[in-house]
């Protein structure tokens, strides 16, 4: 992709490497690809390319005079960028009515198979005045805010916070105590990537009241043994039963979840049970991956790896199992009402659709960019839902 970019990038247009790749083989990247001008880990320039240098010696960048100056892979104890990191980035211009905000960078938890604390460190949660802030930045034009972190329930938890602020908002974590805040500023606020083991009742009310009854878990695995060897909490009969607390909290609440394949160890019966558990919670939304090794994680220490083949077949019968579904469970929408953000011309989502993520909800294409609409479903096809607007709402635009 990077060369493919450097290919078809027009004169004047630089080439910025950044994200994990970036961080964990910025040195490599650097060495290998003289096409790129900047490699950025975290927020620490691992190479810097002039490429106005390169082009003014009449060279394609393959030759030893173009090697980058300024290599600084780190920062100086080894931690990624930590004087300047993604929490401070100036954010760029919103172009639609919803907004992803970023309320944590790191994580303090160590999966067997991620790779990212190695590269993001520990959690850093930004302060709630920065978070409410940005909220208050973005204008009256977003109705929708998508909180992101790798462990968003875990917000606050590394921060000091003053006793009276915690007592104030009345946060048994302080992610509740911050939605309470959220909530009283924007329509909908929508969490992703929250760790199963965060949900307690306290929670699950928190986050239907946010206006968005959208659950985002987490799960990677419902086999306790495999999930041990994950490093990682729960069971499948522990998700049944919170995911039935969600439910009876918020019947119409949808459920999302990622599942990885092939993990070291893996048995026909690990398998046998994810597939169960697909058929007994029958999720709205699923994803599914292949494992993969990274290099420096607890997994690639594992025996009994499961062959490619095997994982691509496992993950074929979960995606085919998952498609069937979430298409009966779209095609159970037809005829009822749906409150429908319009994000664009022709397009709006539900509380059940995260953006980016999921299906969408199709609706003409006069309902106005960045209003809450109420919308009746009138058909479905695999994710996706199509909607009229109800006769009361189309009355009420004419007037
Ligand atoms: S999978 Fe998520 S929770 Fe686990 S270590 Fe990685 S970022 Fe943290």
């Amino acid at each position: 992709m990077i060369l493919e970019l450097a290919e078809a990038r027009p004169e004047g247009v630089r080439l910025v490497v950044t994200g994990c790749l970036a961080e964990r083989d910025g040195a490599e990247l650097t060495r290998c690809m003289p096409e790129v001008d900047l490699v950025v880990g975290f927020g620490v320039p691992v190479s810097l390319r002039r490429r106005a240098s390169r082009r003014a010696r009449g060279t394609t960048g393959h030759d030893a005079a173009t090697k980058p100056r300024g290599i600084q892979a780190r920062a100086a104890d080894g931690t990624a960028g930590a004087s300047f990191d993604l929490l401070n980035l100036p954010r760029p211009p919103v172009k639609a009515p919803w907004a992803y905000v970023k309320v944590a960078e790191g994580c303090d938890r160590r999966c067997g198979f991620c790779a990212i604390p190695q590269f993001r460190g520990r959690q850093r949660s930004r302060s709630a005045e920065s978070v409410i802030g940005e909220v208050e930045s973005l204008g009256d034009d977003v109705r929708e805010i998508v909180l992101v972190a790798q462990d968003v329930s875990s917000w606050g938890r590394d921060r000091d916070v003053p006793e009276d602020v915690r007592r104030a908002r009345g946060a048994p974590r302080p992610i509740v105590g911050l939605l309470r805040e959220l909530r009283e500023r924007v329509e909908r606020v929508r969490l992703l990537y929250l760790y199963p083991s965060s949900l307690d009742e306290a929670m699950v009310e928190a986050i239907v009241a946010t206006g968005v009854a959208y659950f985002d878990l987490s799960l990677q695995h419902v086999s306790r043994p495999l999930l041990g060897r994950m490093r990682r909490w729960g069971e499948a009969q522990t998700f049944l039963d919170q995911v039935s607390v969600i439910r009876q909290v918020a019947p119409d609440a949808a459920l999302r979840s990622s599942f990885i394949l092939g993990y070291p160890g893996e048995t026909e019966d690990d398998h046998d049970r994810l597939l169960e558990f697909l058929e007994e919670v029958q999720l709205d939304w699923a994803g599914f991956f292949t494992f993969s090794e990274e290099v420096g994680t607890y997994a690639t220490r594992l025996s009994e790896k499961v062959p490619t083949a095997l994982a691509l077949e496992r993950l074929r019968e979960c995606s085919e199992t998952q498609d069937a579904i979430t298409a009966a469970k779209r095609a159970a929408l037809v005829r009822e009402r749906v409150s429908v953000l319009v994000d664009e011309p022709g397009t709006g989502r539900s509380h059940r659709e995260a953006p980016e993520i999921d299906g969408v909800v199709h609706v003409p294409r006069v309902l106005p960019v960045g209003r809450i609409e109420d919308v009746m479903v009138t058909g479905a096809a695999g994710p996706d839902l199509w909607a009229e607007p109800v006769p009361e709402c189309a009355a009420g635009r004419a007037r």
